[in-house]
C-alpha cells in the first residue's frame, strides 16, 4: 500500500479542477471526502468500487458521488468533506494549467497530428477510425508497418492510451511512440527492423469524449460520456472489457455513480468495442495500456491475487522492461501481478486480451510516483522525459512481440474461454483495496 502526503502541487491540481467544477454539474458533482483508515476496513469499504484517491495520517481520501456519500451515511461511516479545504488554499494552481490543456492534445489535436504523420510518412503510416462514441467522436488507431495499406498478416503490437480521461499524460506516451517510429525509420536500422516485420498499433485516446469533458468541464473526470440509466453518466470503460466481467463488486461497481461502474454488459460501450474488433482482427502478440499514475509495470491477473498462468514470462518481459526504463535516467518503475501490486479489477483490458491466447498484456502506470509530485497532473516539461523513459521499453516489447509467436505459449485451455464469469474463482481477499490511483 502506498502512502500519500499532500503538497503544493496536489493542493493546486485540485483547485484547477474543482475552479471547473463548481457549478452543480452533470455527473462531475463529487466531492473529496475523508473517512478515517479504521472505518474504512471495519466497514469494508475496499468493497463498494469507490474511487480512491490517497490516505494520509490514517485518513482516505475518496472522491465520492452524492449517491456514495448518502452510502458511507447508511452505514453510519463518519466522513469529512475536504473539498473546501483544497479551495482555500490560494489560486496559484491555475496559471500551471498553460491554456486550457496546454501541451497536451485534445482530441481534435491529435487527429491533425496523426494526419500530419500519415501525410509526411505515406507507405508507413495510416490513420484509421475503429469506432466512434457515444458524442459521434471518432477513435483513431495508427498503423505503422512497411506496406501499410496492405494486410501483411505480420506480427503485432499495440499501444494505447487515455481509457481514463483525466490521464493525459497516457496520451502523449503511446502518440509520440508513433512519431519516434516515423521519424526515425530512415535513420536507425533498429527501429526500420521493426517497422519491416511487424504491424504497430497506436490508438492514443481510447476516450475521446471523456478526454474532452475532462478538458472543457470537469478536470477529474474519469469515465466515458454514457448517460446511465438512473441519471448519472459514464462507464469506466477500463472495467467493460470481457474477462472476468462484473466477477464482484470489489474490482469494480454495479453502480451507475460509481467512478468505476462496469456499465450494463462486457463490452456495452463504443469504446472497448472498437478495441475488441481492432485486437481480434490482428495477429497482436504484445500490449501495453498506458495509464498514470504510480510508476508500475502491471500484468495480469487483475481480477484475482491468484498468479496466471505463464505468470513466470510475465513477469520476465515486465522485469526486462522495468530495467531499460531505469536505464534512461534512473527512474524506478515497480512491477508485478496488478492485483497484487495495486488492487483488484475486473473487466480491465489487459485481463481480457491476455485471456485470449496469453499475448503478453500490461498496464503501464506512467510517472508521477505518487500525488505529491503531481498525480494525475503532470507538467507538461514532464511529457518528454516520460516518454523518453518508456521508449526503450516499448520498442522492446515490440522486439518481443516479432519473436515470440502465440502458439508458443498458449493458455490452458479454460483460461481462454471468454465467458469469463464460467471459470473464474472468487478471490480471497485479505482487506480493502488499496487506495491509490485509479487505473
Ligand atoms: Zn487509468
Amino acid at each position: 500500500m502506498r502512502s500519500m502526503r499532500w503538497s503544493v502541487i496536489a493542493l493546486t491540481a485540485f483547485l484547477m479542477l474543482f475552479s471547473l467544477s463548481a457549478r452543480p454539474a452533470v455527473a462531475g458533482d463529487g466531492q473529496i471526502v475523508s473517512v478515517a483508515k479504521r472505518d474504512f476496513t471495519a466497514a469494508r469499504l475496499g468493497r463498494m468500487g469507490l474511487d480512491l484517491l490517497m490516505e494520509e495520517n490514517g485518513r482516505v481520501y475518496i472522491v465520492a458521488s452524492p449517491g456514495e456519500m448518502a452510502a458511507l451515511a447508511r452505514l453510519r461511516v463518519a466522513y469529512a468533506i475536504e473539498t473546501g479545504r483544497f479551495l482555500r488554499t490560494g489560486t496559484q494552481g491555475l496559471a500551471a494549467a498553460g491554456g486550457i490543456n496546454g501541451a497536451y492534445h485534445s482530441t481534435l489535436e491529435l487527429e491533425t497530428d496523426l494526419r500530419i504523420l500519415e501525410r509526411d510518412h505515406p507507405g508507413l503510416a495510416s490513420v484509421r477510425a475503429i469506432g466512434e462514441t457515444l458524442e459521434k467522436r471518432p477513435i483513431y488507431a495508427l498503423k505503422i508497418s512497411d506496406h501499410v495499406l496492405e494486410d501483411e498478416g505480420e506480427p503485432a503490437a499495440l499501444f494505447v492510451g487515455c481509457h481514463h480521461a483525466r490521464e493525459w499524460i497516457s496520451v502523449e506516451v503511446p502518440f509520440l511512440f508513433g512519431k519516434y517510429l516515423l521519424e526515425n525509420y530512415e535513420l536507425s536500422p533498429e527501429v526500420r527492423a521493426l517497422v519491416d516485420s511487424s504491424e504497430i498499433w497506436i490508438v492514443p485516446i481510447v476516450n475521446p469524449d471523456g478526454l474532452e469533458y475532462s478538458i472543457h468541464v470537469y478536470r477529474y473526470w474519469r469515465k466515458n460520456r454514457r448517460a446511465n440509466a438512473d441519471g448519472t453518466y459514464g462507464v469506466d470503460i477500463n472495467r467493460n472489457y470481457g474477462y472476468a466481467w462484473g466477477l464482484d463488486d470489489i474490482g469494480s461497481s454495479g453502480s451507475p455513480g460509481s467512478d468505476v461502474y462496469r456499465g450494463t454488459g462486457p463490452f456495452s460501450e463504443p469504446e472497448t468495442a472498437a478495441i475488441r474488433d481492432l485486437f481480434t482482427a490482428h495477429d497482436f502478440r504484445a500490449m501495453i495500456s498506458f495509464h498514470s499514475f504510480a510508476q508500475d509495470i502491471l500484468s495480469p491477473w487483475g481480477f484475482t491475487t491468484e498468479p496466471a498462468p505463464g505468470d513466470a514470462e510475465l513477469n520476465a518481459v515486465a522485469a526486462a522492461m522495468a530495467g531499460l526504463i531505469a536505464g534512461v535516467r534512473g527512474t524506478a518503475y515497480s512491477y508485478g501481478q496488478g492485483s497484487r501490486l495495486l488492487y483488484l479489477t475486473n473487466g480491465d483490458m489487459v485481463d481480457w486480451t491476455y485471456s485470449l491466447g496469453g499475448a503478453p498484456s500490461y498496464t503501464i502506470e506512467v510517472s508521477p510516483v505518487d500525488v505529491d509530485r503531481g498525480g494525475f497532473f503532470n507538467d507538461e516539461s514532464a511529457i518528454a522525459t516520460i516518454f523518453e523513459d518508456n521508449l526503450p521499453a516499448m520498442l522492446y516489447l515490440t522486439r518481443y512481440a516479432i519473436d515470440h509467436p502465440l502458439a508458443a505459449r498458449r493458455l490452458p485451455p479454460a483460461r481462454r474461454d471468454r465467458d469469463g464469469r464460467s471459470l473464474v474463482r472468487k478471490p480471497k481477499l485479505a482487506g480493502p483495496a488499496a487506495p491509490g490511483p485509479a487505473r
